[in-house]
């Protein structure tokens, strides 16, 4: 059975319908992801499941129970937030411990449950220091430790790793994914990290004013995504997505009827630069981005696209130089012109 089902939600602030009537279901110690660009309703669907907005329509379940209109408190969620809004003035162990005194645990008890957080968490050396004596990665790990130590059903995380720079937010993904393994623990997580989505999720949600585009683990969604909106969500660089008329008809011949007026699709990865003249597609390169272990070349086609290639091997071309592109069809995704795919070429 579902473990957290929602069902039809609806938000309104004003006129505004920011949550379309979503459904979801999800299962005990999923890690769920909910990614979209700025303004989808991320954070207000997660704000909505931990209790800190009014459901305006639909409803929630949570193990077997309704907890659409039950407060925030009542809920056993714990939410992680991007500002850890720790307590200044108090010790790592008493803000980690500060819910559980509230409640009126007893101290052996919290004690143990701290200890064992602030173990998983390497938290241990630092639990007598305060929140300014700390480095924002162990900032946000005390922010996550004191939902820890509450066990509660679901961990919700509102962009938890948007205060950090690069190093520390992907040591901090590489815990979080540890951490969930350890405890197993359902978890909600919004980002607009899409690196953060494929490596932390088993599904990914993805969303767009106010409604779900699609859901599925981040490979699903990779391979098989269901319309040119996902398709260039995920994946970076983004998948390239051509207008057919843009293409010589060596191509476009190879679009399955319900494409026509629509586009193709395809990964980076699934493009090749070759010298000017050995394929159909001509282009200039635009620019190189030597990254190390894989090269990417942007290069303006004739037709008027910008189509980006990604390989292994280095190159010698430079800005300016003509080549031709290789487009590996049987890799194409097909959309209509209504941006809906119509065909992938990749296995689900
Ligand atoms: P971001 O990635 O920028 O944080 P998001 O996907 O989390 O975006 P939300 O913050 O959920 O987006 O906002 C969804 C929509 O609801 C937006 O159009 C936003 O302007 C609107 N909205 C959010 N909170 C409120 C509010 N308290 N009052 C009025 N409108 C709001």
């Amino acid at each position: 059975m579902a473990y957290l089902q929602l069902q039809g939600i609806e938000k309104y602030f004003g006129e505004h319908r920011a949550i379309k009537g979503v459904d979801l279901t999800i299962e005990q110690g999923e890690f769920i992801v909910f990614v979209g660009p700025s303004g989808c309703g991320k954070s207000t669907l997660l704000r909505l499941i931990a209790g800190l907005e009014h459901i305006d329509g639909g409803s929630l379940i949570l193990d077997g129970n309704d907890i659409t209109h039950l407060p925030s408190s009542k809920r056993d969620l714990a939410m992680v937030f991007q500002s850890y809004a720790l307590y200044p003035h108090m010790s790592v162990y008493e803000n980690m411990s500060f819910a559980l005194k509230l409640a009126k645990v007893d101290k052996a008890v919290i004690r143990e449950k701290v200890e064992r957080a602030a173990d998983i968490l390497n938290l241990t050396p630092y639990l007598e220091r305060t929140p300014k004596e700390l480095s924002g990665g162990q900032r946000q790990r005390v922010a996550i430790g004191r939902s820890i130590v509450r066990s509660p059903k679901v961990f919700l995380f509102d962009e938890p790793l948007s205060n950090l720079d690069a190093a520390l937010r992907g040591q901090t993904r590489v815990e979080i994914a540890k951490l969930h393994r350890e405890l197993g623990a359902t978890t909600i997580y919004v980002t607009h990290d899409q690196v953060e989505a494929m490596t932390l999720a088993d599904r990914v949600v993805v969303l767009r004013d106010g409604q779900i585009e699609q859901v599925g683990t981040p490979l699903e969604l990779y391979d098989n995504p269901a319309n040119q909106f996902v398709a260039q969500f995920i994946g970076t660089p983004q998948m390239n997505v051509v207008p057919l008329d843009q293409l010589p008809p060596v191509i476009t011949q190879q679009a399955p009827a319900q494409a026509v007026g629509g586009a193709i699709g395809l990964r980076p990865e699934s493009v090749s630069v070759l010298a000017a003249g050995e394929a159909a597609l001509k282009g200039k390169v635009e620019l190189v981005e030597a990254l190390g272990a894989e090269t990417l070349i942007y290069v303006n086609t004739e037709g008027g696209a910008q189509i980006v290639a990604r390989q292994n091997d280095r190159t010698p071309l430079h800005a300016g130089e003509a080549v031709s592109l290789n487009m590996a069809t049987d890799e194409a995704h097909w959309f209509d012109s209504q941006g809906r795919v119509v065909a992938s070429t990749i296995a689900a």
